[in-house]
Protein backbone atom coordinates (compact mmCIF):
# COMPACT_ATOMS: atom_id res chain seq x y z
CA UNK A 1 0.00 0.00 0.00
CA UNK A 2 1.00 3.24 -0.60
CA UNK A 3 1.45 6.11 1.80
CA UNK A 4 1.32 8.63 -0.33
CA UNK A 5 -2.50 7.59 -1.40
CA UNK A 6 -3.19 5.49 1.98
CA UNK A 7 -5.60 2.55 0.76
CA UNK A 8 -4.87 2.21 -3.02
CA UNK A 9 -4.01 -0.47 -4.51
CA UNK A 10 -3.27 -2.68 -7.82
CA UNK A 11 -4.68 -0.72 -11.08
CA UNK A 12 -6.38 2.29 -8.83
CA UNK A 13 -2.56 3.03 -7.39
CA UNK A 14 -1.11 2.36 -10.75
CA UNK A 15 -3.53 5.03 -12.31
CA UNK A 16 -2.94 7.73 -10.13
CA UNK A 17 0.43 7.41 -9.66
CA UNK A 18 0.68 7.54 -13.45
CA UNK A 19 -1.41 10.72 -13.51
CA UNK A 20 1.13 12.36 -9.86
CA UNK A 21 -2.54 13.08 -8.32
CA UNK A 22 -2.21 13.26 -4.72
CA UNK A 23 -4.90 12.77 -2.00
CA UNK A 24 -6.99 16.33 -1.55
CA UNK A 25 -6.63 17.07 -5.62
CA UNK A 26 -8.81 17.45 -7.62
CA UNK A 27 -8.98 14.94 -10.38
CA UNK A 28 -10.94 14.13 -13.35
CA UNK A 29 -12.08 10.26 -14.35
CA UNK A 30 -13.42 9.16 -17.55
CA UNK A 31 -14.81 6.15 -18.21
CA UNK A 32 -17.37 5.24 -20.67
CA UNK A 33 -17.93 8.49 -22.31
CA UNK A 34 -18.77 9.59 -18.70
CA UNK A 35 -16.37 12.81 -17.41
CA UNK A 36 -16.74 12.63 -13.50
CA UNK A 37 -14.94 15.22 -11.38
CA UNK A 38 -14.04 15.42 -8.03
CA UNK A 39 -11.25 15.65 -4.66
CA UNK A 40 -9.81 12.24 -4.19
CA UNK A 41 -10.17 10.90 -1.00
CA UNK A 42 -8.12 7.95 0.87
CA UNK A 43 -9.81 4.60 0.95
CA UNK A 44 -9.70 2.06 3.82
CA UNK A 45 -7.17 -0.34 3.82
CA UNK A 46 -9.00 -3.30 3.53
CA UNK A 47 -10.83 -1.57 0.35
CA UNK A 48 -10.57 -3.50 -3.13
CA UNK A 49 -8.01 -2.25 -5.65
CA UNK A 50 -10.38 -1.75 -8.50
CA UNK A 51 -12.09 1.76 -7.44
CA UNK A 52 -10.87 5.20 -6.90
CA UNK A 53 -12.81 7.49 -4.40
CA UNK A 54 -13.56 11.19 -5.11
CA UNK A 55 -15.76 13.17 -3.28
CA UNK A 56 -18.00 15.43 -5.80
CA UNK A 57 -19.21 19.30 -5.79
CA UNK A 58 -22.67 18.32 -4.48
CA UNK A 59 -20.43 16.32 -1.19
CA UNK A 60 -21.30 12.91 -2.35
CA UNK A 61 -18.62 10.28 -1.93
CA UNK A 62 -18.46 8.34 -5.70
CA UNK A 63 -16.28 5.31 -6.39
CA UNK A 64 -15.25 4.81 -9.88
CA UNK A 65 -14.15 0.80 -10.96
CA UNK A 66 -11.29 1.74 -12.81
CA UNK A 67 -10.66 -0.23 -16.01
CA UNK A 68 -7.63 -0.69 -18.21
CA UNK A 69 -9.24 1.74 -20.73
CA UNK A 70 -10.55 4.37 -17.70
CA UNK A 71 -8.55 8.05 -18.07
CA UNK A 72 -7.61 9.69 -14.80
CA UNK A 73 -6.01 13.45 -14.95
CA UNK A 74 -4.94 15.18 -12.20
CA UNK A 75 -6.71 18.97 -12.46
CA UNK A 76 -4.93 21.16 -9.91
CA UNK A 77 -4.39 20.89 -6.19
CA UNK A 78 -7.82 21.73 -4.53
CA UNK A 79 -8.02 20.56 -0.90
CA UNK A 80 -4.97 18.80 1.13
CA UNK A 81 -5.92 17.09 4.34
CA UNK A 82 -6.16 19.72 6.76
CA UNK A 83 -6.93 20.37 10.67
CA UNK A 84 -7.23 23.93 12.12
CA UNK A 85 -7.78 22.94 16.09
CA UNK A 86 -9.87 26.07 18.14
CA UNK A 87 -7.22 28.13 20.18
CA UNK A 88 -6.17 26.85 23.33
CA UNK A 89 -7.25 27.38 26.57
CA UNK A 90 -5.17 29.48 29.13
CA UNK A 91 -3.25 27.15 30.77
CA UNK A 92 -3.20 27.16 34.35
CA UNK A 93 0.41 27.11 36.61
CA UNK A 94 0.85 25.17 39.34
CA UNK A 95 -0.63 21.86 37.77
CA UNK A 96 0.72 18.22 37.65
CA UNK A 97 2.64 17.54 34.81
CA UNK A 98 2.02 14.87 32.92
CA UNK A 99 3.27 13.06 29.55
CA UNK A 100 0.78 11.65 26.72
CA UNK A 101 2.54 9.04 24.97
CA UNK A 102 0.42 8.04 21.84
CA UNK A 103 0.38 4.49 19.93
CA UNK A 104 -2.45 5.07 17.61
CA UNK A 105 -5.97 3.83 17.38
CA UNK A 106 -8.92 5.76 17.62
CA UNK A 107 -8.53 8.01 20.32
CA UNK A 108 -6.07 10.24 19.22
CA UNK A 109 -6.84 10.63 15.44
CA UNK A 110 -9.02 13.27 14.27
CA UNK A 111 -10.93 12.59 10.28
CA UNK A 112 -10.67 15.59 7.89
CA UNK A 113 -14.24 15.66 6.67
CA UNK A 114 -12.88 17.21 3.49
CA UNK A 115 -10.73 14.48 2.51
CA UNK A 116 -11.46 11.35 4.63
CA UNK A 117 -7.54 11.56 6.26
CA UNK A 118 -7.28 10.57 9.46
CA UNK A 119 -4.94 12.37 11.04
CA UNK A 120 -3.13 11.72 14.58
CA UNK A 121 -4.11 14.85 17.06
CA UNK A 122 -1.22 14.68 19.71
CA UNK A 123 0.35 18.05 20.28
CA UNK A 124 -0.53 19.42 23.58
CA UNK A 125 -2.26 22.50 22.35
CA UNK A 126 -4.11 19.89 19.85
CA UNK A 127 -5.15 18.24 22.82
CA UNK A 128 -5.84 21.61 25.20
CA UNK A 129 -8.11 22.61 22.10
CA UNK A 130 -10.02 19.76 21.59
CA UNK A 131 -10.46 18.50 25.19
CA UNK A 132 -10.14 22.02 26.68
CA UNK A 133 -10.44 20.48 30.12
CA UNK A 134 -7.36 18.70 30.44
CA UNK A 135 -5.77 22.32 30.99
CA UNK A 136 -7.74 22.84 34.45
CA UNK A 137 -6.06 19.02 35.14
CA UNK A 138 -2.56 19.32 34.17
CA UNK A 139 0.83 20.01 32.46
CA UNK A 140 0.54 18.24 29.55
CA UNK A 141 3.85 17.53 27.46
CA UNK A 142 2.55 15.04 24.03
CA UNK A 143 5.15 12.78 21.65
CA UNK A 144 4.21 10.49 18.97
CA UNK A 145 5.48 6.66 19.96
CA UNK A 146 3.55 5.22 16.98
CA UNK A 147 0.65 5.68 14.47
CA UNK A 148 -0.40 1.94 14.89
CA UNK A 149 -3.29 -0.41 14.76
CA UNK A 150 -2.98 -2.18 17.98
CA UNK A 151 -3.51 -5.71 16.52
CA UNK A 152 -0.30 -4.72 14.29
CA UNK A 153 1.29 -4.01 17.38
CA UNK A 154 4.51 -6.70 18.51
CA UNK A 155 6.35 -7.32 21.68
CA UNK A 156 8.89 -5.20 20.32
CA UNK A 157 6.62 -1.94 20.27
CA UNK A 158 5.63 -3.31 24.31
CA UNK A 159 9.44 -2.95 24.97
CA UNK A 160 9.92 0.74 23.11
CA UNK A 161 6.92 1.98 24.87
CA UNK A 162 8.20 0.66 28.44
CA UNK A 163 11.32 2.20 27.28
CA UNK A 164 9.83 5.14 26.37
CA UNK A 165 7.34 5.51 29.72
CA UNK A 166 10.42 5.37 32.14
CA UNK A 167 12.24 7.89 30.62
CA UNK A 168 9.48 10.30 30.65
CA UNK A 169 9.26 9.16 34.16
CA UNK A 170 12.91 9.98 35.09
CA UNK A 171 12.64 13.51 34.02
CA UNK A 172 10.33 14.05 37.02
CA UNK A 173 6.83 14.26 36.07
CA UNK A 174 3.54 13.04 38.10
CA UNK A 175 2.25 10.36 35.39
CA UNK A 176 1.96 9.22 32.09
CA UNK A 177 -0.89 8.47 29.79
CA UNK A 178 -0.43 5.86 26.97
CA UNK A 179 -3.70 6.39 24.31
CA UNK A 180 -3.79 2.93 22.34
CA UNK A 181 -6.31 0.93 20.14
CA UNK A 182 -8.47 -1.33 22.22
CA UNK A 183 -8.09 -4.12 20.54
CA UNK A 184 -4.86 -5.65 22.35
CA UNK A 185 -4.88 -2.59 24.67
CA UNK A 186 -4.91 -5.43 27.88
CA UNK A 187 -1.95 -7.08 26.19
CA UNK A 188 -0.12 -3.98 26.05
CA UNK A 189 -1.21 -3.20 29.66
CA UNK A 190 0.32 -6.39 31.18
CA UNK A 191 3.28 -6.30 29.29
CA UNK A 192 4.57 -2.58 31.24
CA UNK A 193 2.69 -3.99 34.54
CA UNK A 194 5.94 -6.51 34.26
CA UNK A 195 8.44 -4.01 32.15
CA UNK A 196 7.76 -1.09 34.50
CA UNK A 197 8.57 -1.92 38.21
CA UNK A 198 8.38 -0.26 41.44
CA UNK A 199 7.10 2.69 39.31
CA UNK A 200 6.74 5.89 41.55
CA UNK A 201 4.01 7.43 39.39
CA UNK A 202 0.58 5.84 37.33
CA UNK A 203 1.05 4.60 34.01
CA UNK A 204 -2.66 4.84 32.68
CA UNK A 205 -3.64 3.24 29.61
CA UNK A 206 -6.60 4.57 27.55
CA UNK A 207 -8.62 4.27 24.36
CA UNK A 208 -11.77 4.93 22.43
CA UNK A 209 -14.43 2.74 21.48
CA UNK A 210 -15.93 5.17 19.23
CA UNK A 211 -13.81 7.95 17.39
CA UNK A 212 -13.77 11.66 18.24
CA UNK A 213 -15.47 12.98 15.47
CA UNK A 214 -18.64 11.14 16.30
CA UNK A 215 -21.38 12.54 18.94
CA UNK A 216 -21.58 9.17 20.51
CA UNK A 217 -17.40 9.11 21.48
CA UNK A 218 -15.95 7.89 24.29
CA UNK A 219 -12.34 9.67 23.28
CA UNK A 220 -12.62 13.01 25.51
CA UNK A 221 -14.22 11.79 28.85
CA UNK A 222 -11.67 8.44 28.76
CA UNK A 223 -9.00 11.01 28.17
CA UNK A 224 -10.15 12.95 31.12
CA UNK A 225 -10.58 10.31 33.38
CA UNK A 226 -6.94 9.13 32.21
CA UNK A 227 -5.34 12.28 32.67
CA UNK A 228 -6.77 12.48 36.06
CA UNK A 229 -5.60 9.46 37.42
CA UNK A 230 -2.18 9.79 35.96
CA UNK A 231 -1.95 13.67 37.69
CA UNK A 232 -3.99 12.72 41.06
CA UNK A 233 -4.45 8.80 41.59
CA UNK A 234 -2.74 7.66 44.93
CA UNK A 235 -1.55 4.21 43.09
CA UNK A 236 1.77 3.88 41.15
CA UNK A 237 0.75 1.15 38.93
CA UNK A 238 0.20 0.10 35.12
CA UNK A 239 -3.68 0.62 34.64
CA UNK A 240 -6.33 1.09 32.13
CA UNK A 241 -8.76 3.71 32.01
CA UNK A 242 -12.35 3.05 30.08
CA UNK A 243 -16.37 3.33 30.50
CA UNK A 244 -17.50 1.48 33.48
CA UNK A 245 -21.07 1.69 32.05
CA UNK A 246 -22.75 2.86 28.45
CA UNK A 247 -23.46 6.14 29.87
CA UNK A 248 -21.09 8.80 31.05
CA UNK A 249 -21.39 8.13 34.39
CA UNK A 250 -17.91 7.15 35.52
CA UNK A 251 -14.52 6.27 34.49
CA UNK A 252 -13.51 2.48 35.85
CA UNK A 253 -10.03 1.95 36.13
CA UNK A 254 -8.35 -1.51 35.89
CA UNK A 255 -5.29 -3.13 36.57
CA UNK A 256 -3.22 -3.48 34.11
CA UNK A 257 -2.79 -7.47 34.51
CA UNK A 258 -6.29 -8.15 35.08
CA UNK A 259 -8.35 -6.58 32.62
CA UNK A 260 -9.74 -7.40 29.28
CA UNK A 261 -11.83 -6.35 26.56
CA UNK A 262 -15.14 -8.21 26.61
CA UNK A 263 -17.06 -6.50 23.76
CA UNK A 264 -16.65 -5.30 20.24
CA UNK A 265 -17.72 -2.16 20.20
CA UNK A 266 -19.18 -0.92 23.85
CA UNK A 267 -17.95 2.05 25.48
CA UNK A 268 -17.59 -0.13 28.51
CA UNK A 269 -16.27 -3.05 26.72
CA UNK A 270 -13.18 -3.29 28.91
CA UNK A 271 -13.78 -5.26 32.36
CA UNK A 272 -11.69 -6.44 35.37
CA UNK A 273 -11.61 -10.71 35.70
CA UNK A 274 -11.12 -11.90 38.68
CA UNK A 275 -10.20 -9.07 41.02
CA UNK A 276 -11.64 -5.79 41.96
CA UNK A 277 -10.77 -2.51 39.56
CA UNK A 278 -8.32 -0.03 41.30
CA UNK A 279 -10.71 3.07 41.56
CA UNK A 280 -13.89 4.92 39.73
CA UNK A 281 -13.33 8.43 38.62
CA UNK A 282 -16.52 10.22 38.43
CA UNK A 283 -16.85 14.47 38.31
CA UNK A 284 -12.73 14.74 38.71
CA UNK A 285 -13.07 12.77 42.12
CA UNK A 286 -11.35 9.56 42.70
CA UNK A 287 -13.15 7.02 44.99
CA UNK A 288 -10.46 4.06 45.58
CA UNK A 289 -12.04 0.90 45.41
CA UNK A 290 -9.35 -1.56 46.99
CA UNK A 291 -6.74 -0.72 49.67
CA UNK A 292 -4.51 -3.35 47.99
CA UNK A 293 -1.97 -1.35 45.62
CA UNK A 294 1.74 0.02 45.19
CA UNK A 295 1.34 4.12 46.49
CA UNK A 296 2.75 7.00 44.44
CA UNK A 297 6.29 7.82 46.11
CA UNK A 298 8.44 10.34 43.77
CA UNK A 299 11.68 8.85 45.22
CA UNK A 300 10.92 4.89 44.60
CA UNK A 301 13.57 4.32 41.79
CA UNK A 302 12.03 2.49 38.93
CA UNK A 303 13.34 -0.32 37.31
CA UNK A 304 13.08 -1.30 33.55
CA UNK A 305 13.06 -4.72 32.35
CA UNK A 306 12.09 -4.26 29.10
CA UNK A 307 12.74 -7.45 26.92
CA UNK A 308 9.68 -9.88 25.64
CA UNK A 309 11.00 -13.08 23.99
CA UNK A 310 9.05 -13.59 21.15
CA UNK A 311 9.09 -17.40 21.59
CA UNK A 312 5.85 -17.98 23.05
CA UNK A 313 2.44 -19.01 22.25
CA UNK A 314 -1.26 -18.89 23.46
CA UNK A 315 -2.71 -22.58 22.25
CA UNK A 316 -6.56 -22.15 22.67
CA UNK A 317 -7.80 -25.90 22.86
CA UNK A 318 -11.07 -27.09 21.28
CA UNK A 319 -12.49 -30.30 21.22
CA UNK A 320 -10.48 -32.52 18.84
CA UNK A 321 -7.05 -29.90 18.75
CA UNK A 322 -4.70 -31.87 16.25
CA UNK A 323 -1.68 -32.70 19.17
CA UNK A 324 0.27 -31.49 15.99
CA UNK A 325 -0.41 -27.94 16.26
CA UNK A 326 2.14 -28.51 19.60
CA UNK A 327 4.37 -29.81 18.21
CA UNK A 328 4.88 -27.61 15.32
CA UNK A 329 5.61 -25.07 18.10
CA UNK A 330 8.32 -27.64 19.30
CA UNK A 331 9.80 -27.91 16.14
CA UNK A 332 9.52 -24.03 15.25
CA UNK A 333 11.87 -23.48 18.15
CA UNK A 334 9.36 -22.00 20.56
CA UNK A 335 10.39 -22.17 23.64
CA UNK A 336 7.13 -21.36 25.99
CA UNK A 337 3.34 -22.65 25.19
CA UNK A 338 0.49 -21.30 27.56
CA UNK A 339 -2.72 -23.19 26.55
CA UNK A 340 -6.24 -22.24 27.15
CA UNK A 341 -7.52 -25.48 28.25
CA UNK A 342 -11.56 -26.06 29.24
CA UNK A 343 -12.80 -25.56 32.48
CA UNK A 344 -10.69 -26.88 35.80
CA UNK A 345 -7.31 -26.55 33.19
CA UNK A 346 -7.98 -29.46 30.91
CA UNK A 347 -7.02 -30.81 27.04
CA UNK A 348 -7.74 -34.13 25.71
CA UNK A 349 -5.56 -37.07 26.25
CA UNK A 350 -4.44 -37.37 22.94
CA UNK A 351 -2.54 -34.28 23.06
CA UNK A 352 -0.37 -35.36 26.36
CA UNK A 353 2.06 -37.10 24.30
CA UNK A 354 2.90 -34.21 22.42
CA UNK A 355 3.19 -31.82 25.41
CA UNK A 356 5.23 -34.37 27.73
CA UNK A 357 7.55 -34.02 24.17
CA UNK A 358 6.92 -30.19 24.46
CA UNK A 359 8.06 -30.68 28.17
CA UNK A 360 10.87 -33.25 27.58
CA UNK A 361 12.62 -30.45 24.94
CA UNK A 362 12.70 -27.28 27.59
CA UNK A 363 9.63 -26.08 26.40
CA UNK A 364 7.61 -24.53 29.37
CA UNK A 365 4.13 -25.59 29.33
CA UNK A 366 1.50 -23.59 31.34
CA UNK A 367 -2.51 -23.99 31.65
CA UNK A 368 -5.01 -21.03 31.84
CA UNK A 369 -8.55 -21.26 31.32
CA UNK A 370 -10.72 -20.44 28.51
CA UNK A 371 -13.66 -19.51 31.00
CA UNK A 372 -12.05 -16.15 32.07
CA UNK A 373 -13.56 -16.42 34.93
CA UNK A 374 -12.56 -18.78 38.00
CA UNK A 375 -9.16 -20.47 38.38
CA UNK A 376 -7.69 -23.33 37.03
CA UNK A 377 -7.43 -26.22 39.76
CA UNK A 378 -5.95 -29.66 37.78
CA UNK A 379 -6.28 -31.77 41.28
CA UNK A 380 -10.50 -32.03 40.58
CA UNK A 381 -10.43 -34.35 37.87
CA UNK A 382 -7.66 -37.54 36.07
CA UNK A 383 -7.15 -35.28 33.19
CA UNK A 384 -5.39 -32.46 35.23
CA UNK A 385 -3.50 -34.93 37.52
CA UNK A 386 -2.01 -36.42 34.50
CA UNK A 387 -1.02 -33.30 33.10
CA UNK A 388 0.58 -32.04 36.13
CA UNK A 389 2.43 -34.97 36.52
CA UNK A 390 3.37 -34.84 32.87
CA UNK A 391 4.85 -31.06 34.16
CA UNK A 392 2.22 -28.26 32.75
CA UNK A 393 2.54 -25.61 35.13
CA UNK A 394 -1.27 -24.12 36.42
CA UNK A 395 -1.51 -20.53 36.18
CA UNK A 396 -4.34 -20.15 38.83
CA UNK A 397 -6.73 -17.01 38.37
CA UNK A 398 -4.30 -15.51 35.23
CA UNK A 399 -6.18 -13.96 32.42
CA UNK A 400 -4.65 -16.29 29.23
CA UNK A 401 -3.28 -12.89 27.18
CA UNK A 402 -1.53 -11.97 30.58
CA UNK A 403 0.13 -15.28 30.56
CA UNK A 404 1.10 -15.63 27.48
CA UNK A 405 2.74 -11.73 27.88
CA UNK A 406 4.20 -13.01 31.15
CA UNK A 407 5.69 -16.10 29.33
CA UNK A 408 7.66 -14.26 26.88
CA UNK A 409 8.92 -11.53 29.39
CA UNK A 410 10.14 -14.58 31.92
CA UNK A 411 11.59 -16.13 29.40
CA UNK A 412 12.91 -13.11 28.11
CA UNK A 413 14.95 -12.56 32.07
CA UNK A 414 15.74 -15.94 33.04
CA UNK A 415 19.21 -17.48 32.46
CA UNK A 416 17.89 -21.16 32.78
CA UNK A 417 14.50 -22.94 32.52
CA UNK A 418 13.95 -23.10 35.95
CA UNK A 419 14.47 -19.78 36.52
CA UNK A 420 12.24 -18.58 33.90
CA UNK A 421 9.46 -21.58 35.66
CA UNK A 422 10.18 -19.56 39.38
CA UNK A 423 9.18 -16.31 38.10
CA UNK A 424 6.70 -17.73 36.09
CA UNK A 425 4.47 -18.66 39.04
CA UNK A 426 5.76 -15.27 41.25
CA UNK A 427 3.30 -12.65 41.51
CA UNK A 428 5.03 -9.94 39.91
CA UNK A 429 2.09 -6.98 39.17
CA UNK A 430 -0.96 -9.17 40.85
CA UNK A 431 -1.86 -11.35 37.84
CA UNK A 432 -2.66 -13.35 40.75
CA UNK A 433 -5.18 -12.84 43.03
CA UNK A 434 -5.92 -13.87 46.77
CA UNK A 435 -8.06 -16.39 47.08
CA UNK A 436 -9.61 -14.77 49.78
CA UNK A 437 -10.63 -11.92 47.89
CA UNK A 438 -12.24 -14.53 45.72
CA UNK A 439 -14.53 -12.00 43.18
CA UNK A 440 -16.72 -13.00 40.47
CA UNK A 441 -18.40 -10.09 37.81
CA UNK A 442 -19.10 -10.78 35.14
CA UNK A 443 -19.83 -7.93 32.58
CA UNK A 444 -23.31 -6.59 32.74
CA UNK A 445 -23.96 -6.24 28.75
CA UNK A 446 -27.73 -6.11 28.57
CA UNK A 447 -29.08 -6.50 24.78
CA UNK A 448 -29.28 -3.44 22.26
N1 LIG B 1 -8.34 -2.25 15.70
C1 LIG B 1 -8.10 -0.92 16.12
C2 LIG B 1 -7.11 -0.91 17.27
O1 LIG B 1 -7.23 -1.63 18.24
C3 LIG B 1 -9.38 -0.29 16.47
C4 LIG B 1 -9.29 1.15 16.80
C5 LIG B 1 -9.30 1.36 18.29
O2 LIG B 1 -9.77 0.52 19.04
O3 LIG B 1 -8.82 2.39 18.70
O4 LIG B 1 -6.17 -0.18 17.20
Amino acid sequence: MSERLPGYRGLALKMLLEAGADIGDLIRVVKDNVVLEGVLIPRSEYSDDKHIVIKSRSGYNIGVEVTPATKVERVRTELKPLFVPPPPPEQRTGLPKVTILSTGGTIASRVDYRTGAVRPVISASDLYSIVPELSDIAVIDAEILFSIFSEDLTPKNWSAMARAVADHISRGIDGVVVTHGTDTMGYSAAALSFALQKLPVPVVFVGAQRSEDRPSSDAPMNLIGAVYAASSAPFAEVTVAMHETPSDEAIIIHRGTKVRKCHTSRRDAFKTVNSKPLARIVNNKIFILTNNYQPRDLERKIILKPEFDERAALIKFYPGMNPKIIDWYVSEGYRGIVLEGTGLGHVRRECFPAIKGAIDADVIVAMTSQCIWGRVNMNVYSNGRDLLSIGVIPLDDMLAETALVKMMWCLAQSKSIDEAKNLLITNIANEFSDRTVEHFEPPKFSMG
